[in-house]
This record gives C-alpha cells, sequence and structure tokens, in this order.
C-alpha cells in the first residue's frame, strides 16, 4: 500500500438520508464535498427500506463530485475511508451482484415479531452477554432472519454460497474491490458478532437460522481493504479504512483516551464513551460496542441515543407551527427568562436509555395560566440536554468515573443556548470543534492512519482545534432542583399508558 503523506484523503460518507463524500488535506481541512439525498421507502407502518443500487450509485456519484470540484486528478488521492448508516441489511446474488430484495433500514421494525420470539425463548441476556446488545428490530440479525423466512429458496441459495449479506460497508466494498469485507465496528451491530472473541457467534447464527457462507470476513477499522477497480475512477485507488458512523464521530472527536465522549445533535442524539480496551456491561440499558480496531488493539465504547432530539424541533414547527424554522428557537428560548415551571419530555416512540420505555408518550408538565408558546419552544429545546444529560450520567455511572467533558457534533450544535443550557445542566463543559463534520473527518482519519498519511493518533490529535467551549454556569443547588423536576416529568411520561 502507498505509504506517503502528500495528495488528499476522500471519505465516503454514506448516510441514513444523504449519500455525501468529503476531500480532507493533511491538516484534516475541508477541500471539497459533495451530496446527495437517498430515497426511503415504507412499503407498510414502520417499515423503512432503501434501493442497495441507489446508496452504491449515488455514493460513487458524489465521489466524482467531489473530486471535480476539488479540480484535483484522482491519483492526487492517497486513500479512501469509509464510513456508513449502521445495522441496515443488504443481501446480493454473488454471481450477478444483482440485491435480492431492497435494503432493509436500522429503522425499520419489521422484525420485531422475531426479536418477541427470541425474548420469550430466554435468550435475551445470552445475546446480550455474546453481543452487548438488545434484542430490538434496530439491529441487523434478526432482519437477516425475517429475509431467509421470508423469501422462497433463499436458504438452500445461501447455504450454497450463492449468496452474500454485507451492511451498507461491505456492499459498498464488494462493488468497488470484490472483496467480501467488513471492519468490527459494523460487525458488532449485527447481533451476529460476539464481542468478547471478536468472531462470528456460531450459537447466535444458528439460533437466528443464517447460514455462515454468506458473512464478511472481519477486518480492522484501519486495514487493507484492497483497492478501487480501476474503471470507477480511472486509476485504482487504496481503500485503509472503514468504521460505523458514530464511532467514526468519536474518533474524529480525538475521543482516543478512555472516558472521553461526544454526542451527536441531530434528528435524535447519539452518545459514545470510549471505554478503553475492555468491553463494559451496562447497569443503565446502554450498549457495549466496539469504538474500533486498530494494529491488533481493539477499543470499546458504551453507546446511548435519545430518539428524539431535533425531531421535537421539527415537530414545533411542522405539527405546532410555533416556529418557521428551527433556528428561532434559539432567539425565542433567550427572549424569557426560563420555561416558567414546564418540563416537556418528547418521548413520541417511547423513551431511549437509560429508561428503555417503549410505552412512555409525549408528556408536558407544569402548564399555568401565564404559559406561552415560547416557554413551550424553550421546554423543548432543553428537553434535548435533559435528555442528553441523562445518558452521560448513565455512562459515567456504568464507566465508575463521571464524563469530564461532552464533545458535540450535528446539526443543533449550531443552537447556541441549547449547548450552554447542556453545559449548565451537565455541569461539564461542551466542545464544539472547527470541523463539524465529525463523522467524515473520523473515515479519513482511520484511512490516512492506517495508509501512512498521517503518523498516529498523536498526529491527529494536534490537528484537532476547539471552534467554542460552552462552560458550565448554573449553581449546583439550580441544577440539581431543574433535574429533579425534570425526572418527574419523566415519570409522568412513563406512567401514562394508552
Ligand atoms: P440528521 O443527521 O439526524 O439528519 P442533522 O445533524 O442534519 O440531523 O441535524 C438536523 C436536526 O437538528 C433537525 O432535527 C433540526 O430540527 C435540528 N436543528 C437544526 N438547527 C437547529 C437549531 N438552530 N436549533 C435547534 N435545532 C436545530
Amino acid at each position: 500500500m502507498k505509504s506517503s503523506n502528500s495528495g488528499y484523503i476522500l471519505s465516503f460518507d454514506q448516510g441514513t438520508t444523504s449519500s455525501r463524500a468529503i476531500l480532507f488535506n493533511h491538516d484534516g481541512a475541508i477541500v471539497a464535498m459533495a451530496q446527495r439525498p437517498l430515497r426511503q421507502y415504507y412499503p407498510e407502518p414502520g417499515w423503512v427500506e432503501q434501493d442497495a443500487n441507489e446508496i452504491l450509485e449515488s455514493q460513487l456519484a458524489v465521489a466524482r463530485e467531489a473530486i471535480a470540484k476539488a479540480g484535483i486528478g484522482p491519483e492526487e488521492i492517497a486513500s479512501i475511508g469509509i464510513t456508513n448508516q449502521r445495522e441496515t441489511v443488504v443481501m446480493w446474488d454473488k454471481d450477478s451482484g444483482r440485491p435480492v430484495y431492497r435494503a432493509i433500514v436500522w429503522q425499520c421494525r419489521r422484525s420485531t415479531a422475531i426479536c418477541e420470539e427470541l425474548v420469550s425463548s430466554g435468550l435475551e441476556d445470552e445475546f446480550r452477554a455474546r453481543t452487548g446488545l438488545r434484542l430490538d428490530p434496530y439491529f441487523s440479525g434478526t432482519k437477516l432472519c425475517w429475509l431467509f423466512r421470508e423469501i422462497p429458496g433463499l436458504k438452500a441459495l445461501a447455504e450454497n454460497g450463492e449468496i452474500l449479506f454485507g451492511t451498507v460497508d461491505s456492499w459498498l466494498l464488494w462493488n468497488l474491490t470484490g472483496r467480501h469485507e467488513t471492519d468490527i465496528t459494523n460487525a458488532s451491530r449485527t447481533l451476529l458478532f460476539n464481542i468478547n472473541d471478536g468472531t462470528w457467534d456460531p450459537m447466535l447464527l444458528s439460533v437466528l437460522g443464517i447460514p455462515p457462507q454468506v458473512l464478511p470476513k472481519i477486518q480492522s477499522s484501519a486495514d487493507d481493504f484492497g483497492v478501487t477497480k480501476p474503471e470507477i475512477f480511472g486509476v485504482s485507488i487504496p481503500i485503509s479504512g472503514v468504521v460505523g458512523d458514530q464511532q467514526a464521530a468519536l474518533f474524529g472527536h480525538a475521543c482516543f483516551s478512555p472516558g472521553m465522549a461526544k454526542n451527536t445533535y441531530g434528528t435524535g442524539c447519539f452518545s459514545l464513551l470510549n471505554t478503553g480496551n475492555k468491553p463494559v456491561w451496562s447497569k443503565n440499558n446502554l450498549l457495549t460496542t466496539v469504538a474500533w480496531r486498530i494494529g491488533g488493539k481493539t477499543t470499546y465504547a458504551l453507546e446511548g441515543s435519545v430518539f428524539i432530539a431535533g425531531a421535537v424541533i421539527q415537530w414545533l414547527r411542522d405539527e405546532m407551527r410555533f416556529i418557521e424554522t428551527a433556528e428561532e428557537t434559539e432567539g425565542i428560548s433567550r427572549s424569557i427568562p426560563d420555561t416558567n415551571g414546564v418540563y416537556f419530555v418528547p418521548a413520541f416512540v417511547g423513551l431511549g436509555a437509560p429508561y428503555w420505555d417503549p410505552d412512555a408518550r409525549g408528556t408536558i408538565v407544569g402548564i399555568t395560566r401565564g404559559v406561552t408558546s415560547a416557554h413551550l419552544v424553550r421546554a423543548a429545546l432543553e428537553s434535548i440536554a435533559y435528555q442528553s444529560e441523562d445518558l452521560i450520567a448513565a455512562m459515567g455511572s456504568d464507566f465508575g468515573k463521571p464524563v469530564e467533558s461532552i464533545k458535540a457534533d450535528g446539526g443543533a450544535t449550531a443552537n447556541s443556548f441549547l449547548m450552554q443550557f447542556q453545559a449548565d445542566i451537565s455541569g461539564r463543559p461542551v466542545l464544539l470543534p472547527e470541523i463539524a463534520e465529525s463523522t467524515a473527518l473520523g473515515a479519513a482519519y482511520m484511512a490516512g492512519i492506517s495508509c501512512g498519511y498521517w503518523d498516529g493518533v498523536a498526529e491527529i490529535e494536534n490537528n484537532w482545534r476547539l471552534k467554542r467551549r460552552f462552560e458550565p454556569d448554573m449553581n449546583e443547588k439550580d441544577r440539581l432542583k431543574r433535574l429533579a423536576l425534570w425526572h418527574k416529568a419523566v415519570q409522568a411520561a412513563r406512567e401514562y399508558k394508552k
């Protein structure tokens, strides 16, 4: 593999709603970027699908666009790093390369009944101990099981070695290089991977009825994933980094030491805490997952998510019509001293960690005669920070050491009121990096370390630049009082059952 620090690193960021390509230079700065939206299919309530060929075509198109925008030649790209929406399942015919079904997206709930079956067979603890995950349709394994149960003849073909399975990274890699591989972070989200010994787990495969022949080879996150077929970009470009999107963001934030955490503020929030070289099992419903593997060394993480974060702002805009744009929420919140005693728990689809309560429902408490739409807007914004704080506190408690600071990225970090409130209610600083594209940057760094473009994590730490730091500025008594009231509101959201 080419070992040079000249040229650029091209990051493929294949997300749920769009495919993006970003070209980075040696300082970790963005040189060019291109993006295309991805069509979503909802064939039945709760089902979410995408066209696997569109995923591939859009990703290749944005890659070519980014190269053209930068005005460089493809031979100037030292390496490609891939990061992707995780848990989404693609199965394809080994000979023709044709997908046998649409890609089943991580959000898809079609395998709920399979999960319930497994839980009632008493297998939940077994799955948790082996994978670090929950028996939830979110993860790939039960989606695969669904395909084998529903598509006639598929299992026999798979046992014959004619069918391949991959998460999105693997699907892209196979088309780019002809190799059937995945990285350990993506494998760790499938419900088929044993995080204790780092291999596909024969017992879980057998319980889910998945022929092992379909599985890709598991590689490190920084590894040799081959080179792109020459006809794709005109030259062969090495691929040397692959990492799931949330883990990529953790890496892009340079959270290299145990105890460092990031929170991504998008439609939902995703928090990850680096727990070092051993998996930590959660007492607070967090997931245990692989952060990355570099040079044979595996780093683990605790992960939790808030289902409705920025989405509550969309709801205020589109359904309540209290606002016209998400940006307005900042000025509105600053125009009043507080929420006038209102707490808003946006449990529209239940609550994630640390509660894991699918039956909780959205609840607003503390309404009095003087409450205005502005107070509700502020309470909605504050709910993003309260929910995130519940996750970060749970992580610290599982890890045995409080999290010191939160590195933040995602669309809602544009809201400085929210970032300040997060620091206030958490009692810890919130750090915004200069390069907001932490996910794409993480994949670029992974590839760049692997091929020698960057010397190692020390060089990346040097590249990391702070854009803004929000210091906590709320007295402790006030903070604890508000948290206690928030938890009462959460309790109300959980007690209300249809
Ligand atoms: P995703 O990657 O999940 O699609 P993004 O990182 O693009 O999300 O962030 C978009 C989300 O952030 C939306 O839900 C939007 O409501 C919210 N958002 C964007 N800007 C602001 C803002 N200034 N204040 C509050 N929320 C915002």
